[in-house]
């Protein structure tokens, strides 16, 4: 089985937590996001494991819709650096707590995303030190 790394993500802006342990997913504290559709706003919780796209949404979301992400401590909007490449939505920003970022498309549905460290190979090291049972 693959190894499930799961991620511990920080506001870029105010640099408190975005985990939210009353909300789990997978055995894991999820990623929880104030939201802003076209139509209405909400929270959602992220699953905070790599490469699992499940979540808890509190609105309705058309697969598809571009959806805006906010902290839920400072409210200020995630970082918004690069267009999908797969679907040219904005790529949403959050800082990893052991450093580095990951990068998720903001269109519901789509399954692009990324880690992006400056150092790829001390930044892994860590993380599987961290998670070490
Ligand atoms: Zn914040
Ligand atoms: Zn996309």
């Amino acid at each position: 089985m693959k190894k499930q790394i799961s991620l511990h993500v920080k506001c870029p802006h105010c640099r408190k937590s975005l985990m939210d342990d009353e909300v789990m997913l997978h055995d894991n504290p999820s990623i929880k996001l104030n939201i802003v559709t076209p139509e209405e706003r909400g929270t959602i919780h992220l699953c905070s494991i790599y490469e699992c796209y499940d979540h808890q949404i509190d609105v309705e979301l058309k697969k598809g819709t571009v959806v805006d992400f906010y902290c839920p401590k400072c409210n200020k909007e995630m970082l918004v650096k690069d267009e999908c490449a797969v679907c040219g939505a904005p790529m949403v920003s959050f800082v990893l707590r052991v450093g580095g970022k990951v990068s998720i498309c903001s269109r519901h549905g789509c399954p692009n995303h990324y880690i992006a460290f400056q150092d790829l190979s001390a930044e892994l090291s860590k993380f599987y030190h961290e998670y070490e049972p």
